[in-house]
């Protein structure tokens, strides 16, 4: 046997020592928390039983012969941390195997995820159709940066559906969407826009935030690339910043040529901390959403308050569809304070445990006035058009005792 088909067979063992760990290739393993749990890259030496962290910024090669066939791609292994690394490739690998993808890749934000799958997609004069109702960041990539390079855009809304096909032109490429909306928490029917993308042969991507695949899988619905903040609740704790991307292997072959050399990789320090939080994502998506839906029953009958939409309260316009594709209601709960734009601003200033911060998606519980903050640069008419009354809350319920949220949120409301 050569040298360089020793090298081969060696990877390829231990290849197979790892998928043996791995939850996906495990015929045990097959529920989400298991997965999601149980799915780890190969043991050192040292036989560690939760996988340690890989701080390294390029890996060693055993021999010129070696090097030449990892750069070649005739056999995987790492190289540099800009193109891979232990702990990026276990988190991508969970991703994977929790979104039911085929492929997927990590980013150093949520932001790097949609701002690379638009670059390793689109080209000069395609043409994107998104939902309105996205988020901020999102917005001004499409409205500011694609623009510069001959890529346009047109919004539709989320419900004028006899609307988006009419939108469609010969030079649409993509159609971007996320459910729930923040901060409307609108939902949008996941099947009927694979469909849509379907019949008019667009690709379709899915900005996965607010739901987490724990509880909706857009590719169940035919969604070509799932995004992710995984700042939000995949860390869940408030500590890190990261992004996935997740879908078709053909696309993710385009997203990594693209990441690989522009370089918007995930520090292996990121990707170990958010691995690690995916363990807990089952439990925590449960209880996030036990504790809103409570909040939201409980704000529905006080008088102070005008609206609350919840896409599990009956009273939400879509509650069908959100029960058609989400396991529960996930952790925003959004409400209208009556008295407008001053009484939500003192709501937020008499909160006295509820944090008053800029993310979701944490162990805490925290609020946000839409209006006054990071939309208030929009004029009254643009918020109009995406939903953000003046008097709108926004509430990312944490995991603290639901009474002592319910509590603090009473307090703020008189
Ligand atoms: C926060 C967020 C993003 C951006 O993610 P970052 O990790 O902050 O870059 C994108 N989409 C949605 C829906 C978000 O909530």
């Amino acid at each position: 046997m050569s040298k360089y088909l020793k090298i081969k067979v060696a990877i390829f063992k231990k290849e197979i020592a790892g998928q043996a760990r791995n939850g996906g290739k495990n015929k045990n393993m097959k529920n989400f928390e298991t997965l999601a749990i149980r799915t780890q890259s190969d043991r050192s030496q040292f036989n560690e039983h939760s996988t340690p962290l890989h701080l390294t910024s390029s890996f060693v090669f055993d021999d010129a012969e070696q090097m030449r066939a990892i750069f070649s791609d005739e056999i995987q292994g790492n190289m540099y941390s800009r193109f891979s690394n232990p702990n990026t490739t276990e988190l991508i690998e969970k991703i994977k195997l929790l979104e039911g993808a085929e492929a997927g890749w990590a980013t150093a934000t949520g932001m790097a995820a949609v701002f690379t799958t638009f670059g390793a997609l689109l080209k000069q004069g395609d043409h994107v159709l998104a939902c309105r109702s996205i988020f901020g960041s999102s917005h001004t990539i499409l409205t500011k940066i694609l623009p510069k390079w001959g890529i346009e855009f047109t919004y539709v809304d989320i419900d004028d559906t006899e609307n988006w096909a009419a939108a469609v032109q010969k030079n649409t490429k993509l159609v971007f969407a996320e459910t729930p909306t923040n901060p409307g928490v609108d939902i949008l029917d996941l099947e009927w826009l694979g469909s849509f993308a379907k019949e008019h042969s667009l690709l379709y991507v899915i900005d996965n935030c607010f739901a987490t695949p724990y509880l909706q899988q857009p590719i169940k619905y035919g969604a070509d690339l799932v995004i992710h903040s995984a700042t939000k609740y995949l860390d869940g704790q408030g500590r890190v910043l990261g992004g996935l991307i997740a879908g078709k292997q053909y696309l993710i072959d385009e997203v990594q040529a693209f990441a690989r050399h522009s370089g918007p990789a995930l520090s292996p320090f990121n990707a170990w901390v958010i691995s690690k939080s995916l363990e807990t994502l089952a439990v925590r998506m449960d209880r996030h959403s036990e504790n809103a839906i409570k909040l939201a029953a409980w704000l529905e009958k006080h008088p102070e308050v005008e609206l609350v939409k919840y896409p599990f309260l009956p009273s939400h316009p879509k509650y069908a569809i959100a029960k058609k594709q989400m396991k529960a209601g996930g952790g925003i709960v959004t409400f209208i304070v009556k008295g407008g734009l001053e009484k939500g601003r003192k709501f937020l200033d008499k909160l006295q445990m509820v944090s008053i911060t800029a993310n979701l998606g944490d162990t805490r519980t925290i609020a946000t006035h839409p209006a006054s903050t990071t939309h208030s640069k929009l004029t009254e008419e643009e918020r109009q058009e995406v939903g953000i009354l003046p008097g709108l809350i926004r509430v990312s319920v944490g995991l603290e005792n639901i009474d002592d949220i319910i509590g603090d949120i009473e307090q703020a409301l008189l």
